[in-house]
Parts: C-alpha cells; structure tokens; sequence
C-alpha cells in the first residue's frame, strides 16, 4: 500500500480493497517504524488519525467521498491543529497545543484527509537542512550521513520514504523546493497570496506560502483543488478565482517557451547539476518546447536582499514570544525585563538569535535606509526582472539547489555556505511567482531536482508542465533502497 500515490490510493478505498481505518493503522505502523531512523516525526497522532479515518470509511461507505477522502497525509508542525501539539521545531513551543485549525488544515480535513501527525522542520522554518530543529535533524533517506534539505525536510523525507504519500510544506525562501529536490519528490510553491497563511506560523509574512509535497505533480494539483483560495482571514490571501488545477495535466506543451538564465548554468553550479538540467529540458523540447537563453543579472542579489527582508520580518513576527501569553517560560524570572531575556534566551535556538539580530540591526534607525530600504528596492527590481523574462518566455527553468544532499554537519558551522543553498529559489519568493521542483535526474546516487518557475496564478501549467515530464520520465519513480 505504501507504495500507492494518492491517484492510486483513491482507486482501492472507492473499490473498498480497504478501508480508510486499516489503510490509516498500516501507515501509523510504518510511520513509527521508521521514524526511528529518519526522526522525520515531531509528532505522530494515532488517536486523531483513526477518528478521521472512521469518518472517511462513513463517507465512503455512504457515497459521499470525494478525491481525496480517506487519504493519509502529514502536516508540517508549523501549520496550527486544533488540539494538537504544535512546535514550528522550537522548543520556545514545545508546550503549546493550538486551540484552532489553520485553514490549510481545515480545507484538508474537511476533504476527508486523515492526518497522521506533524512532521519535523528547522526551527520557525529558518535553514535549509533541518538541522536547526529542537526536536533533532531529519536524516534522508537516500543516504542516513546527509539532510534531507530544509526547512521542511520531515515532510520530505516521509514522502520520499513512503511513509505518507503527501505531507504540506511551507516555502519562505525555498523550503518546499530545496528539500523536494534533496529527497527526489515533487514540491509546489504556489503564487504568494494562493494558499492561506491563517494558522501558519509566520517566519517572513511577505514571502511564506504553503504548498503540497508529494511523489507526483498529478498528486500535486490534486491538493491544490482542496487548499487554494481566498480566505477572508488572511489579509494578503488573492481573491484570484481557484481553477480546477487537475484539469489541465494532459494538455500538449507544444510550443512552450522556456527560459534558461544564464546566470543559473554559470561557474557556481555543480557541472553534473547543470548536466541534469539540460537533459531534463531536452526531454521537454522533445515534447514540442522551444528553448532560449535569458539573462537574470538581479538574481545575483537575491541571496543578501533575502537576508535583509527575511531577518527583518522575523524579527518583528517572533516579538510576540515573550514568555508572557504563550510558549516557553523562564523559571523564577526576577523582574519583567529578566522574564523576556531569559524565556527568549533559553526558548530559541542559534540560528534564530542570529536571524532575529540581523533583523533588528537592519531595522533599527540608523541603518533602516542603508539596508533595509535598500533591500526592498532591490527586491523591487528582482520582481521586475522576472516580469520581463515572463512576457517574454512562458516558464523560466534551471536548478533548485547547488548540489544534491550535503552530509550532516557540514555547513552548520558556516553559515554562509548554507545561505547559499538556496540561491535558485529566493528570487522566486522575492517576486511572489510560483515554481515547482521535480525530480530529473541522480548523481552519486542522490536525487537532483529541476525547478519551473511560472508567470503568477500559472499552477496550472507548472503542473501540466510537471505531468507531461513525469509521464515520459522515471525520476519521480525512484524509491530509496530499504525504503520502496
Ligand atoms: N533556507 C531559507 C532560510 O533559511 C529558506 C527557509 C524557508 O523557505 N522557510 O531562510
């Protein structure tokens, strides 16, 4: 069974081969197993998972099921479940158990979803490894000495390693792609504004979107159709109507226009990566696409731009854990003053104290305008950039990351280096443009992913872009030894 998709999945549970709770009490099973390994799990929530299921086989049973009814699926523990621990990876919430849904959450449960738990990420999203969690880093399931990228890389090392067939990720600066590339699954970041931030626990509110992680791009647009749309809850949600995006799979990509920037292929890239690339984009010419080069000269910017803004945003959005209303607390605080420094002290990790003084220091007043204001014109013009290229070609592809999976302790010390890692993905999140990252190709035995990065609202052609690839490819296919 774990080896099923959601496409596939949906067959046996309408055919009733099984039912929603036997198929939830083998996925809890093999979760527990395995998690032992990959620690990709903060929480796995057997109880809440088999009352979902009991209301799925009800559903089932009556007629009334839909796509993705009876459907096991984990959440990353960033999103808010309504009496379910829910941690962003820090032990400043370790203690907290939201009283409400996200909408993300909300729109999966009432498709009939059965949630299976919450999985491990960096701490409030920050990093690109899953090393910077509370709870302890993932390991990938394609090699247990590397990460499985970040910051959602529990999500992504249980799709890759069947435990679930999708779990929701969230993508500030490329923590949907990145780890979708490391571990060889396929993950949406949709256009900023598509999918509700209500009940996500915000990093930088003017880059974070949720999105889907799964095996296939079909299982992709599958989610989509349950979680995309306004919310009148979320003030920066796009009113944009929210298409049927299953509908468009099939269709031919003949005469696509791609893009290639050139500042992509450069020396940085790992020539083996770029290798991957240009062979998965033949296999796209040869389904009727026409390629030309492009120049991103700003994309060369994203990386300290990214690291003013995002810094700035979180610190403002995590002032609100002080000690006081919720989440960790200090012991015997002696006054106000030592009840902030040490419950803030104590409750977050490195990575965000770092985060946190870029983003006061980029704010503060004698450096506002030299960073900060400096920051969001050159964001500005990133955004601009892409605008052009896309009226020009219809989708701009290159790589999602530098280099496959990188070993355990190998950039935790150089914080740089690590930045780095997400240098093909940022631009996209400074722009608000939807990208998807699918798998095309293995060096040394790990996965490579390819990024497509569309016009805004273009979902629907990512995936169908996405679709027509996995069905001449087998990337996507590849399941990591001891695993499949
Ligand atoms: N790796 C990037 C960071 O550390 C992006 C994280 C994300 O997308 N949440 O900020």
């Amino acid at each position: 069974m774990h080896k099923k998709n959601i496409a596939e999945l949906v067959q046996v549970l309408q055919h009733r081969d099984i039912s929603s709770v036997e198929l939830t009490r083998l996925v809890l099973e093999r979760c527990t197993n395995i998690n032992q390994k990959l620690n990709c799990f903060i929480s796995i929530t057997p109880e809440h998972a088999l009352l979902q299921a009991k209301l799925a086989d009800e559903k089932i049973n009556q007629g009334n099921a839909g796509p993705l009814t009876g459907i096991p699926i984990a959440q990353k523990d960033i999103f808010c479940t309504d009496g379910v621990k829910t941690s962003c990876g820090s032990k400043m919430l370790d203690n907290f158990i939201a009283p409400y849904d996200a909408t993300v959450v909300e729109k999966l449960n009432n498709a009939g979803m059965v949630m299976i738990g919450k999985t491990n990420m960096d701490e409030f999203a920050m990093g690109s490894s899953n090393e910077t969690s509370f709870y302890g880093p993932v390991l990938n399931p394609w090699d247990m000495d590397r990460v499985p990228g970040g910051s959602s890389g529990g999500s992504a090392a249980a799709v890759a390693a069947r435990l679930v067939p999708v779990a929701t990720g969230t993508d500030t600066g490329g923590s949907i792609r990145q780890p979708a590339s490391l571990c060889g699954i396929t993950g949406l970041k949709p256009t900023y504004g598509r999918i509700s931030r209500y009940g996500m626990i915000a990093f930088a509110s003017s880059l974070d979107q949720g999105g889907p992680m799964t095996r296939t791009a079909e299982d992709a647009a599958l989610i989509m159709n349950a979680i995309a749309g306004f919310d009148e809850r979320d003030s920066t949600s796009a009113e944009n109507p929210v298409e049927d995006y299953t509908q468009h799979l099939n269709n031919s990509i003949a005469g696509l226009k791609i893009g290639l920037p050139k500042e992509y292929f450069d020396e940085q890239l790992n020539p083996d990566i770029g290798r991957i690339i240009h062979e998965g984009v033949k296999e796209l010419e040869k389904l009727g696409a026409n390629v030309k080069e492009i120049s991103l000269p700003g994309s060369k910017l994203s990386i300290p731009v990214y690291y003013v803004v995002a810094p700035a945003e979180c610190s403002s959005n995590l002032a609100r854990f002080d000690g006081v209303r919720f989440g960790y607390r200090c012991n015997d605080p002696e006054d106000l003053s030592d009840l902030y420094c040490r419950s803030r002290g104590e409750g977050f990790g490195r990575e965000v104290k770092r985060r946190i003084m870029i983003g006061t220091y980029v704010l503060s007043a004698g450096y506002y305008d030299a960073y900060y204001l400096k920051a969001q014109k050159i964001r500005r013009l990133i955004r601009d950039e892409f605008r052009q290229a896309l009226s020009k070609v219809d989708v701009i592809i290159g790589p999602t990351a530098p280099g496959p999976a990188f070993r355990i302790n190998e950039l935790l010390d150089d914080p740089i280096t690590m930045y780095l890692s997400d240098i093909y993905t940022v631009s996209v999140n400074l722009a608000g443009l939807p990208a998807i990252s699918i798998p095309a190709g293995m060096l040394g035995g790990l996965p490579v992913g390819m990024q497509v990065i569309g016009n805004y609202f273009a979902e629907p052609r990512l995936l169908n872009i996405a679709h027509r690839f996995q069905q001449v490819t087998h990337w996507h296919k590849l399941a990591p030894a001891g695993f499949d």
